[in-house]
């Protein structure tokens, strides 16, 4: 083939927190180590662009039972409390170590302690890239990952991908791969979503895994109309309001955003205003997330004393639980050689069907970044040297990449990130779910599936493109399928047609297939 060929024992795949603590913690294992990113490592992903609060809870039992506790009910009581330990431990060290050894800028609260519980993202990430370089990791930015690569034993042995700048096609042989891609926000327009395409969802399934949880996957973050900023946490101490100025009923950021998708539903506007902060939660706003109100101060806007119009976004499986099924406290997957960490694998064991503003998320990348990066570190140094850079391999990639029919004219991936847009992104379809409205989508999607598995196919930046359509065709046919075989409301997973949580549904539900997608009942812990 033509373009470069490189040799390592763990390729990370992905650039946010959970593939730098995943690489970090490969090469702290002795493992060689290449990071590929769809993006620039350090400003790509769903962190970069925001920040994120943090699972951190000091190990005192009270606290931990009462962290502990306070989500099971929000998570359907699906979460899995030997995992929720294992993350509140992993978390509680690396977020200091990333205060003394990362020399991040924790604030101090007035009590002279330091905040530990919330990071910003730019500032975090950028300490990422240079710990992570430090350790001697290759960084290929700007280098989306297209597929992977297997071996004679279907083990996965490394991945082919496309060096934008570049503009050629590169290879990593690897004795293991860590995914850790992110999850799934449909190109929405979340915010630092617009890699988030659900590329190691579609990678794992080709090579053989499974996913679970894809039923929680119906997120949608409340933005100022005209922006991508889905930062929702302040939200709470807003009132909600009609066109007419009156009291939006039922409208709340918690609990309330059904109100909200119905208003807008009907063509109204909707509008916010943060009017229940007192001055003190005010400046402690401002000083948390300074970069919330950016878009205000920019278009003048005070939003504490002003109304301005909000919108839904979806953030799919970005701030669902959904994704890869791991099978290991390593994080390892049902293929020999692969990994899964951060929003590309599942957060059911600690956030069961709800993470929404929980600190879950942030706290998962870190926890599982790190064990799937040891993990693959053991794996591939267990293969002993020369072996990645000598096994025969083969693309595992299908749909578009390799059609199996008559190739379709170039440019077909927009057609089809179209259509699967308009039957995951409006709130009457997804967040307002019905059996019989998830059924007629989940038939349109399978057949734009067989549609674009016979013809889907692109060069060079056309090919990362055609293979993100794809991701996303498959990753609402598997949400959908999944919400199918949940006729029930639990977690983020509502029915308005089943309302009620069924004690008879109290399993997960792993989901997996490409041509044609299945599901299976699994015993909760
Ligand atoms: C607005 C917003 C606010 C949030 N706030 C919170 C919060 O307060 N607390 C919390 O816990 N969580 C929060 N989250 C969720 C949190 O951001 C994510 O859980 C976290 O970023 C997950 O980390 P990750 O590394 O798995 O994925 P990401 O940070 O999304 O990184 C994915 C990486 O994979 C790369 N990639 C994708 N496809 C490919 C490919 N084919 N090849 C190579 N690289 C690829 C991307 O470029 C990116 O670098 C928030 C999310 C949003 C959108």
């Amino acid at each position: 083939m033509t373009g470069h060929e490189h040799v390592t024992d763990v390729l990370v795949v992905g650039g946010g927190p959970a593939a730098t603590w995943a690489a970090l913690k490969a090469a702290r294992a002795g493992a060689s180590v290449v990071l590929a990113d769809k993006g620039y490592c350090g400003t790509s992903g769903s962190t970069a662009a925001g920040g994120t609060g943090v699972w951190y809870v000091p190990p005192e039992p009270a606290a931990r039972e009462a962290a502990m506790a306070s989500r099971e009910g929000l998570g359907g009581y699906l979460a899995d409390r030997r995992w929720m330990t294992r993350v509140l431990d992993e978390t509680y060290g690396a977020i200091n170590e990333l205060a003394t050894e990362g020399r991040y800028p924790f604030p101090t609260g007035p009590d002279g302690r330091p905040l530990r519980n919330g990071l910003q993202g730019p500032e975090y990430m950028r300490r990422m890239r240079i710990r992570v370089r430090r350790a001697g990791v290759r960084v290929l930015d700007h280098s989306p990952v297209t597929e992977l690569l297997t071996d004679a034993d279907g083990a996965v042995a490394g991945a082919a991908g496309y060096r934008r700048q570049a503009r050629e096609h590169y290879r990593v042989r690897a004795g293991a791969v860590v995914l850790a891609t992110g999850g799934c926000a449909f190109l929405s327009g979340a915010l630092g979503t617009n890699t988030n395409t659900g590329d190691g969802a579609l990678f794992a399934a080709e090579a053989g895994a499974e996913l679970s949880g894809m039923e929680f996957s119906n997120a949608y973050g409340i933005a100022p109309e005209g922006t991508s900023v889905t930062k929702t946490a302040f939200y709470s101490f807003a009132t909600f309001y009609r066109e007419d100025g009156e009291v939006l009923e039922g409208a709340a950021s918690q609990g309330g955003r059904s109100a909200i998708a119905r208003e807008l539903l009907t063509g109204a506007k909707v509008y916010a205003r943060l009017d229940r902060a007192d001055p003190t939660a005010q400046a402690a706003m401002r000083l948390a997330q300074p970069n919330f109100f950016l878009t205000f101060d920019r278009l003048g806007i005070d939003p504490f004393t002003e109304r301005f119009a909000v919108t839904l976004l979806a953030e799919g499986t970005v701030r669902g639980t959904g994704g890869i099924r791991i099978t290991g406290d390593d994080c390892a997957t049902a293929v020999p050689g692969l990994y899964a960490a951060g929003d590309a694998a599942t957060r059911e064991d600690i956030c069961g069907g709800f993470t929404g503003g929980g600190s879950h998320n942030a706290a998962w990348a870190i926890s599982s970044g790190s064990w799937a990066g040891r993990g693959a570190a053991a794996h591939a140094l267990s293969l002993g040297s020369g072996r990645a850079a000598h096994r025969p391999v083969t693309g595992a990639g299908g749909a578009g990449l390799r059609p199996t029919g008559a190739p379709g004219p170039a440019g077909g991936h927009r057609e089809a990130v179209e259509l699967v847009q308009a039957h995951v992104l409006p709130y009457d379809k997804n967040y307002l779910r019905r059996g019989d409205v998830l059924g007629d989508s989940l038939r349109t999607l399978d057949g734009a599936w067989d549609e674009l598995r016979g013809s889907l196919h692109g060069e060079g930046a056309d090919l990362v493109k055609a293979r993100q359509a794809a991701a996303m065709t498959a990753h609402a046919r598997w949400m959908y399928a999944a919400a199918l075989a949940r006729p029930e409301s639990r977690g983020m997973a509502r029915r308005l047609d089943h309302p009620e949580q069924d004690p008879g549904l109290h399993h997960r539900i792993t989901v997996g297939g490409l041509d044609r997608v299945w599901t299976r009942a699994e015993a909760a812990a």
